[in-house]
């Protein structure tokens, strides 16, 4: 390059001397913070009952976490855990990790103690700050953990952190590229796996949700929905408060206190997993009409049914589905205010920066309305899972797609409609229950010969987990040892709500368990048993 006389070079990349290559911001979270509070500092970031910080405080507090943080010996990339429920200091740590460049690991405190134990051993958190709530589960940790320390949110945080002085040196800050969470997604070998959202990541999720929404800082969003979840991150908090507005945190979703929350707090937005609208709609208080502020209810996570979709929309709700995984941080599509009504049951259109495609078993795009796998590709798409290429690689096409595992179609505007799911996946109440955990529990149960799980229509939470299980020759166990057993190595929410004992799984040539065919038998022995 440059042999024809070109002076500066490599015409091909450097059109006109100017450089191509992305010029990224160069701070990851903490500077996004710490710029919003030159802007506004006396402005309100987090509300949390009768609690609040601006931003100013918020950096603040934020500073002297990380300083904490050093002397706890954590710096560039190490993992800092938690099992906390949502709240200010949560979101202290979320900045004060970036502000030293270390990665934070929030733990899903459904879980049971030795799941927990394996996500902390798989990330090699080093520290874990444990909430007022979460002390007896934190007590049955095991004993051999990489941990270091252990420091109680209602003991010794607040104190600790009062103590150590604002950090004074930005150098250390994350930078844009670098990873800052580790959010533990079910896995289809049995194991979760650490999905690793970088700053990036995170930061691209703030646009994609933000302009469909017209979010600005005058908004007050309502945060719901736990924060190890990359929904509870950026829907709506971190976008909420990059363009500086105030975040009310629930630390207990409650359906009354969530109404009433609403109307006091005056919420613009307010983002819930199906479920969660279908409770609030069993109050008739809940109508657009007594909570005049609420501009959008928004939705997504799981598939949202018809009935509740039609009755926000009687109550005079404008209701937004979107949707996305843990591996999109998390939006990927959201409904156009303009459109919903038009494309009911649709979850929308590709966010402002993702691009998404339907495809073909063979990878050739489909046709409108064609149905195929979903995929993403943008700079909101995970670095990969932690210590696992090959699971990262398998998550993506050659021509670097990402793989959601979705299956849906898009329509002759784009719209794009989910239809069922390629993965072996049940979703209740919003969490996701990979089947190879729950049946890899239940054969450590010495009388189970076969077991499968699938998802049964649960009135409450959207789906339920029902086991389907062949007891080996002359072996016995009840449906009810059966859930305990699973109960005392999985989260309650993994656990089998039913059991329902067959002689042989149905199962194809190849040996695979017939789960389409399971569904059905169990939809025809239960509308027999009706
Ligand atoms: P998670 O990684 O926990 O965010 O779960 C992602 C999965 O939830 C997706 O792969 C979908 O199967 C499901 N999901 C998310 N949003 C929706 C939605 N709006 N409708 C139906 N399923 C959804």
């Amino acid at each position: 390059m440059g042999g024809d006389g070109d002076p500066v070079g490599s015409r091909m990349t450097e059109p006109g001397g100017i450089r191509t290559s992305p010029t990224a911001p160069t701070h990851g979270a903490s500077a996004w913070l710490v710029h919003r509070a030159e802007l506004t500092p006396d402005r309100v970031a987090l509300v949390e009952g009768d609690a609040s910080v601006t931003y100013a405080k918020l950096v603040e507090r934020s500073l002297r976490a990380a300083t904490l943080l050093g002397g706890l010996g954590i710096g560039r990339h190490d993992r800092v855990a938690t099992l906390m429920s949502n709240s200010i200091e949560f979101m202290e740590l979320f900045y004060a990790t970036a502000e030293i460049g270390a990665i934070l690991v929030p733990l899903n405190w459904r879980l049971a103690a030795p799941e927990l134990d394996y996500q902390i051993r798989d990330a090699g958190a080093q520290v874990l700050f444990v909430g007022p709530e979460h002390g007896a589960l934190a007590a049955q940790l095991a004993a051999d953990l990489p941990i270091r320390e252990r420091v109680a949110i209602e003991r010794e945080y607040a104190e600790r952190r009062d103590a150590s002085p604002a950090l004074a040196d930005a150098s250390a800050r994350a930078r844009f590229a670098d990873p800052h969470l580790i959010l533990y997604t079910a896995g289809t070998t049995g194991h979760p796996k650490g999905a690793v959202l970088t700053h990036a990541n995170v930061y691209w999720n703030v646009p994609n949700m933000a302009i469909p929404v017209g979010l600005t800082d005058r908004d007050t969003t309502v945060t719901l929905l736990p924060m190890f979840h990359s929904g509870g991150i950026g829907l709506y908090t971190v976008p909420s408060l990059v363009v500086g507005g105030r975040v009310v945190i629930v630390r207990k979703f409650e359906r009354d206190a969530l109404l009433a929350l609403l109307v006091r707090e005056r919420a613009a937005l307010c983002f819930g997993v199906p479920a969660i609208w279908l409770e609030m709609l069993k109050t008739p208080d809940f109508t657009q009409a007594k909570v005049p502020d609420l501009r959008y209810v928004v939705s997504g996570g799981a598939p949202c049914p018809t009935s509740v979709m039609e009755e926000l929309d009687r109550r005079g709700f404008v209701y937004l589905q979107g949707y996305g995984l843990t591996e999109t941080a998390p939006g990927g599509t959201l409904m156009p205010v303009e459109a919903w009504k038009r494309k009911f049951g649709s979850v929308g259109k590709s966010a402002p920066f993702v691009d998404l495609r339907v495809v073909r078993d063979g990878g050739e795009a489909c046709r409108a309305r064609e149905i195929g796998e979903v995929q993403f590709r943008g700079p909101n798409v995970f670095a990969g899972y932690w210590n696992l290429p090959q699971a990262t690689a398998d998550a993506f096409t050659a021509d670097g797609w990402f793989r959601s595992g979705d299956l849906g179609f898009l329509d002759e505007d784009g719209f794009l409609t989910l239809v069922d799911r390629k993965k072996d996946m049940v979703i209740t109440g919003g969490e996701n229950v990979y089947s190879a955990e729950v049946e890899d529990a239940l054969f450590a149960h010495p009388a189970v010969a076969e077991a499968a799980i699938i998802g049964v229509p649960d009135e409450r939470w959207g789906e339920a987990v029902c086991a389907i299980v062949a007891l080996r020759p002359n072996a016995s166990a009840s449906g009810d040892e059966l859930i305990a057993h699973c109960r005392s190595r999985l989260a309650k929410y993994k656990t089998p709500k039913y059991v329902v004992f067959v002689d042989a799984l149905p199962r194809n040539a190849a040996g695979k368990v017939l789960k389409r065919q399971l569904r059905e038998e169990v939809r025809i022995r239960e509308q027999a048993k009706a």
